[in-house]
């Protein structure tokens, strides 16, 4: 690659991408496959071998996930005003490669201490890989929501090839190469690797990217050089705290009782330096933040409670092919979306030439009433079920399809319209608003997942029963804000003024 490559150069090129979005695209892959390793492992990991009830993994699962999210908030705003994207996602990857590395030496007696480095690596590594993207385009440029749906497409292939790892674990997979007793060292253990790649695909990446990413502030200078350095340890030191936090559930519920709010007050400062127009702006894209609070709360069952669903009341058949339910919860999201993706982008592009596109208020609509007909699906999972609460594989692979539109509909537009509806300088931070939307999310994820988890000691047909009963249940909140959102979608649109 051109080591010498000045911004406008590198903004100013020809064809549909530029070509250093590979280099973001394979880090943020490899970091993908690292952090869906860890998720698609963890609720199962808390059950079948730190047993815990199912209630009390998946509130402690949407805790790790409501950090992780959060954290892309704090992580963000660190690296807007001290680190840059740089250095951040090198302090990121290291993280990860640490949490991964200490679980891999004993999951057990480390597993918070781990699960603790990797949601502050995540926090610093993942929303500033996405700045990054955005910043190699111009202001307006309108080839970047086509480099936003690549990158997409590579945060899946990462994630679908990462899902697969709970299978190393529990030892459905490569048994032949890995010692039993090391099987969930290795699955790890490979989590760790994984992220090491990304981090030295980095290191080769940022050569090419001119001043982008670079520390806001000047580094030559000792008290900047001190803030610095008061990031680092101020990281270190939050691990104990946030080991605290994920281990005891009430902790979460005061730190997210807190970190909205807060959010919301500092917006309100910055708003006051704003026209009435780019509030008007702000406020449709606060609109779309709290809806998708109630999309990912249900969305995100897919770690949590389908994970469980999964391990127990799922057979191994998908059309006719022998495989881990586990596996097909974990990664058939990811792999509809690489096939998917390209396919919506080309609808919507030709929806538009037609005069035709719906909005992104209806976008949004659309995308929960697809969300609840992917949970009536999952649903009727039931009506499939054998007398020992066994139920087909296949139509859980059939519900995971129509998710896939519903998220195709919501997550890159939401991710497009935040840079959009922000001025310049809120971009970061409207953006963070967004991911931290993705841990409240995740925060109500485990909160509705153990609310419809089976008592212990009940049949395994019982517990299909209420788990799908639950599934019931999220298809009709979904529908009623679907209908709620096309209702007052004249509201939204007025607000949004020239944003469509
Ligand atoms: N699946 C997407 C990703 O991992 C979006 C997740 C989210 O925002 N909750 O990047």
């Amino acid at each position: 690659m051109n080591q010498t490559s000045t911004l406008s150069e590198i903004q100013d090129f020809k064809g549909t991408y530029p070509k250093q979005i590979w280099g973001l695209f394979f880090s943020e892959m490899w970091e993908r496959f690292s952090f869906y390793a860890m998720r698609g492992m963890l609720t199962y990991f808390m059950v079948y071998h730190l047993f815990m009830d199912d209630k009390t993994a998946q509130l402690q699962y949407g805790a790790t996930q409501a950090f992780v999210y959060a954290f892309t908030f704090i992580g963000g705003l660190f690296a807007d005003k001290i680190l840059g994207f740089r250095r951040s996602l090198f302090w990121g990857g290291l993280l990860m490669i640490t949490g991964s590395i200490l679980l891999a030496i004993n999951p057990k007696d480390f597993f918070f201490l781990g699960i603790a480095f990797n949601i502050v690596g995540t926090g610093f590594f993942k929303p500033n890989i996405s700045s990054m993207v955005g910043q190699l385009y111009k202001e307006g440029d309108p080839r970047t929501d086509a480099g936003f749906l690549l990158f997409y497409s590579g945060i899946n292939i990462g994630a679908f090839l990462g899902g697969f790892v709970i299978s190393i674990g529990k030892g459905t997979m490569l048994t032949s190469i890995v010692p039993e007793n090391l099987r969930w060292n290795v699955a790890f253990g490979l989590a760790a690797f994984v992220m090491l790649i990304s981090v030295v695909n980095f290191f080769f990446t940022k050569k090419s990217l001119a001043n982008i990413g670079d520390s806001p502030i000047d580094n030559t200078i000792p008290k900047n050089k001190y803030k610095q350095i008061a990031v680092y340890v101020g990281t270190i030191i939050a691990i104990p705290l946030i080991i605290k936090m994920v281990s005891n559930t009430t902790y979460t519920d005061y730190f997210m009782f807190f970190i909205g709010p807060f959010s919301l007050l500092y917006l309100i400062y910055e708003m006051t330096k704003n026209t009435l127009a780019e509030n008007k702006k702000i406020f449709a894209g606060l609109f779309f933040i709290f809806f998708s609070v109630i999309f990912w709360a249900i969305f995100e069952q897919a770690g949590g409670s389908l994970s469980l669903f999964a391990a127990g009341n799922l057979n191994n058949n998908l059309l006719g092919i022998n495989i881990d339910p586990n596996a097909v919860n974990n990664s058939i999201n990811a792999l509809f979306v690489i096939i998917l993706a390209p396919i919506t982008g080309i609808l919507f592009i030709y929806l538009g030439k037609k005069n035709l596109n719906p909005n992104s208020v209806i976008k949004f609509g659309l995308g929960f009433l697809l969300l609840a007909l992917a949970f009536y699906t999952f649903y009727t999972v039931r009506f499939s079920a054998n007398e020992a609460g066994m139920g087909s594989l296949n139509v859980l692979a059939l519900g995971y399809l129509v998710v896939t539109f519903a998220e195709l509909f919501l997550s890159p537009i939401g991710l497009s319209l935040m840079t959009r509806l922000s001025p310049y300088r809120l971009q970061g931070f409207m953006m963070g608003m967004w991911f931290l939307a993705s841990a409240y999310g995740q925060y109500v994820a485990g909160i509705f997942g153990s609310e419809i988890s089976p008592d212990k000691g009940l049949t395994n047909l019982q517990k299909m029963m209420a788990y799908t009963e639950g599934y019931k249940e999220f298809a009709l909140y979904a529908v009623m804000a679907g209908i709620i959102l096309l209702v007052i979608s004249p509201l939204v649109k007025k607000l949004m003024l020239e944003v469509r």
